[in-house]
C-alpha cells in the first residue's frame, strides 16, 4: 500500500463540483478583493467561531503580524515588551513576535498533554509580560481556566493562534472565541483550507477589528486617508468563495478525524511509541496526530518503507533556529526531546479504513 502524508487533490475532489461553481461566480462577476464574497465568508467565519468579528487577511502568519501591531498601534503593546509563547510552538508565532520588535519568552510544555507548563508560565512574567499567545498545536485546545486566571491576575492579552484548530471546542465555546483575539491561517493543507494563502482574525473587540482592517489595507481609514503606516494583506475574493464552500463541511471532515485519532489512540499498541494524552470530544480536532518515541528516525524510515508518509511537526524549535541565535542558549528540554522524538502519522478526511488499519499494523509491528 501507498499512503501519501496529504494529498490535497483528494481534498478538493470531495467538494469540487461547488468550489468549481464558486470559483466561477467571482470570475464572472469582475469583483476581486474587497468585495461580497470576503464579506460573507467573514460574516459565516465569525459565526462559525463564535465572535462578533473576523477580519480576512492574506495569511495565517499575517493574521498574527498585524495582531500584534494593531495593539502597538492602539497603545495596549510596545516595542520591548515581552509575549509568552510556548517553546514547541511553529516558527510563525515567534516571527509575528519579533517581527514587531517584541520580546518572545519561550515557555516549555509538559511532555504528556502538550500543554504549557503552569508553573514555568508563572515564573515567567515579570511588569513587561504583557501578552499570551496560546497555540493550539496539533489541533488540541490548550486553553483552560488556570490560564484564564493567569491572563486576567497579571492583566495579560490572550491571543490565540488557532492555526492548526479550526473547530475545536472548548466545552461549548470554540478556540477561536475564547481570548482578546484570535489568528487562524487557512494554508491549504490545514483542516480548513484555501487553494492557496488565506487567514484571518477573530475577535469581540471592534477598535482592534477596524484597526486590522486598516493596517492591512495601506492603513487607511477611508480611501487614500492613511491613519497608520500600513501594509497590503487582504483576503482576495477566490479565496473567500472556497472557504466558504469548504466551511459548510468542517464540522463533518473534523468528524472524519476524530474517527480516524479514536481508531490509532485503540489499535496502536507499541511500547516503543508513545502517544500524547488524549482529550476530551472535541476539543482535539487532530490537524496532526503525533506520536513520539526516542528511534524517530529508524520509525519513520520504517514506515516509509512499508510505503507510509509521515512528516515531523517540528525537526527544529524556533529558540535553536539559525534565525534566532540570540535564544540558541536557551534550554527548554521538553520542547527539545519533542522535536527529536515527533513523528506525524498520516490522519485526514480522505483516508479510507483500509488505509489506516494499514497504518496501525505497520506501526505496531515495528519493533
Ligand atoms: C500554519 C501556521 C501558521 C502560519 O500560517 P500561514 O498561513 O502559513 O502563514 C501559524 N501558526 C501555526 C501554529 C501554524 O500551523
Amino acid at each position: 500500500m501507498n499512503i501519501p502524508y496529504l494529498e490535497l487533490k483528494k481534498v478538493t475532489a470531495l467538494h469540487t463540483d461547488e468550489i468549481q461553481r464558486a470559483v466561477a461566480e467571482v470570475v464572472g462577476s469582475g469583483w476581486y478583493l474587497q468585495g461580497q464574497a470576503v464579506q460573507q465568508f467573514e460574516q459565516h467565519y465569525a459565526d462559525y467561531i463564535g465572535t462578533r468579528f473576523c477580519v480576512g487577511v492574506a495569511n495565517g502568519l499575517d493574521a498574527l503580524t498585524l495582531t500584534l501591531r494593531a495593539y502597538m498601534e492602539m497603545g495596549k503593546l510596545s516595542e520591548g515588551d515581552e509575549i509568552l509563547v510556548p517553546a514547541n510552538t511553529f516558527i510563525a508565532t515567534v516571527l509575528a513576535i519579533t517581527e514587531n520588535r517584541l520580546k518572545p519568552v519561550f515557555i516549555d510544555v509538559d511532555a504528556q498533554t502538550l500543554d504549557l507548563n503552569l508553573e514555568a508560565l508563572q515564573q515567567a512574567i515579570t511588569p513587561r509580560t504583557k501578552a499570551l499567545l496560546l497555540v493550539h498545536l496539533y489541533g488540541r485546545c490548550t486553553y483552560n481556566e488556570s490560564i484564564q486566571t493567569l491572563c486576567d491576575s497579571n492583566h495579560l492579552l490572550l491571543i490565540e493562534d488557532n492555526a492548526q484548530a479550526h473547530g475545536c471546542r472548548y466545552g461549548t465555546r470554540r478556540t477561536g472565541s475564547l481570548g482578546h483575539a484570535a489568528c487562524h491561517s487557512f494554508y491549504p493543507g490545514k483542516n480548513l483550507g484555501a487553494l492557496g494563502d488565506a487567514g484571518a482574525v477573530t475577535t469581540d473587540d471592534e477598535a482592534l477589528a477596524q484597526t486590522i482592517r486598516s493596517i492591512a489595507n495601506y492603513g487607511f481609514s477611508e480611501k487614500y486617508i492613511a491613519q497608520h503606516k500600513g501594509r497590503n494583506s487582504r483576503l482576495d475574493e477566490v479565496q473567500a468563495a472556497v472557504l466558504d464552500v469548504k466551511l459548510k463541511y468542517l464540522d463533518e471532515e473534523n468528524r472524519r478525524r476524530m474517527d480516524i485519532a479514536r481508531t490509532y489512540y485503540n489499535k496502536i499498541k507499541n511500547d516503543a511509541v508513545r502517544l500524547p494524552v488524549p482529550m476530551g470530544e472535541g476539543s482535539n480536532v487532530y490537524h496532526i496526530f503525533p506520536v513520539f518515541t526516542s528511534c524517530r528516525d529508524d520509525l519513520q524510515a520504517f514506515l516509509l518503507n512499508k510505503g507510509i508518509h509521515t512528516l515531523i511537526h517540528y525537526p527544529v524549535p524556533p529558540h535553536q533556529q539559525t534565525c534566532y541565535q540570540e535564544y540558541n542558549h536557551l534550554s527548554l528540554p521538553v520542547a527539545e526531546q519533542l522535536a527529536r522524538e515527533e513523528l506525524s502519522l498520516p490522519l485526514n478526511p480522505t483516508m479510507t479504513h483500509e488505509e489506516v488499519a494499514y497504518v496501525v499494523d505497520m506501526v505496531n509491528c515495528k519493533s
